[in-house]
């Protein structure tokens, strides 16, 4: 394998609901560095049943090259067409590293692509960087349980292959009007070799937790003491209009359900406002809640982890803390 034949960085471009998924964009963000940094280019790579009209979006977030594969064929996700794509675009144009976000597809789509191309596959990335001078990618995640962040390299094999959480790189702020190249590629498979076929879509009808989407989070931690202390956050929550969310053990002892569980296991979220409340502020927790805008923490331990993480600290009794700040944004909001 020549890896001077190897360039660029390239993003699998997902689409939903009618819309490039956010995670598309973000990464996008996040290789923009990594293309930059390699002085190489930036490309998306768009598979789909008329969807060439994204195309101007990727390159207003950064992408330099998109190459697409618009066909009926590709109407729906399905691992072999999809794999297929992916598998003749990367022995053709060779990228030297492919990013996909870790989303239920793209998770499927990543594995299958690293069972037939020759090379490996570091899933559930939360840190990416890239040595400038010999393309080596540098992708981290929580290992061991989360004690330890290990960064997997892939030194031997190209293209370099990651999927990477959502909600932790960031999307560049589109530059409208900024333009690419448009490469229009096709795929020798009809509907008959792809044994897989879509014969309904059933949507999920259970209401989803609001966290992912809330601006101000009040999350509490086994520092509430009990399922009736915990009662202090809903409280909060609701004079802010925040949602409710919690770290693992709350979820174990069933104060709150797992839909609102923060955290690895849990959610990744990026409110503006998070408040963590009796929560210690284990790497677990912290992968999932760091980016938010502002971080407020509450915790009578005042060498609790989580004030290495938050903006602004209380030392004290959420018991009589929480009440406090209760009364005065009832006063001030009011
Ligand atoms: P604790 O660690 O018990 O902390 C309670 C905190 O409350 C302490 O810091 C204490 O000082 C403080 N406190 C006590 N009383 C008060 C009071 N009256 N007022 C104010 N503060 C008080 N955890 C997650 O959260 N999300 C995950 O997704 C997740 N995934 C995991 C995956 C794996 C593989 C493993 C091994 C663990 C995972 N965990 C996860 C668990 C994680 O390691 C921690 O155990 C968990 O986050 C701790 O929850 P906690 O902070 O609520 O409780």
């Amino acid at each position: 394998m020549n890896f001077e034949d190897y360039r660029g960085i390239w993003v699998f471009i997902e689409i939903k609901d009618g819309k490039v998924a956010p995670v598309s964009l973000e990464l996008l963000g996040a290789g923009r560095e990594l293309a930059d940094k390699r002085k190489s280019q930036l490309a998306g790579l768009l598979i789909g049943d008329g969807v060439e009209e994204y195309v101007q979006t990727l390159y207003e977030y950064g992408a330099d090259t998109v190459y697409v594969y618009d066909d009926p064929l590709f109407n729906h996700y399905r691992t072999e067409s999809f794999m297929r794509a992916v598998f003749d675009c990367c022995e053709k144009h060779k990228p030297e590293v492919l990013l996909y976000g870790a989303t239920a597809n793209g998770k499927d789509l990543a594995s299958a692509v690293a069972t037939d191309l020759p090379t490996g596959l570091t899933a559930d990335t939360t840190i990416l960087d890239i040595e400038e001078d010999t393309g080596l990618l540098l992708a981290s995640r929580p290992a061991f349980g989360g004690n330890i962040m290990a960064t997997i390299l892939c030194k031997k094999y190209r293209p370099q292959m990651a999927t990477v959480r959502p909600k932790v790189m960031k999307a560049l702020t589109p530059q409208e009007g900024r333009s690419g190249e448009l490469v229009r590629e096709t795929v020798d498979l009809k509907e008959d070799d792809i044994r897989t076929k879509v014969l309904e879509i059933v949507r999920e009808t259970t209401k989803k937790s609001s966290i992912d989407e809330a601006d101000i989070i009040v999350a509490g931690g086994k520092g509430l003491g009990s399922k009736a202390g915990f009662e202090l956050i809903h409280q909060f929550a609701q004079v802010i209009g925040a949602a409710v969310g919690g770290s693992r053990d709350v979820v174990e002892a069933g104060w709150i359900p797992h839909q609102n569980q923060v955290g690895q296991t849990g959610l990744t979220v990026t409110p503006k406002i998070y408040f963590a409340i009796g929560i210690s502020g284990a790497i677990q927790h912290i992968v999932g809640m760091q980016n938010s805008g502002l971080i407020i923490a509450i915790n009578k331990d005042p060498d609790a982890p989580i004030f290495q993480t938050c903006h602004y600290g209380i030392v004290g009794d959420a018991h009589e803390v929480v009440p406090l700040l209760i009364k005065a944004f009832e006063k001030a909001l009011d």
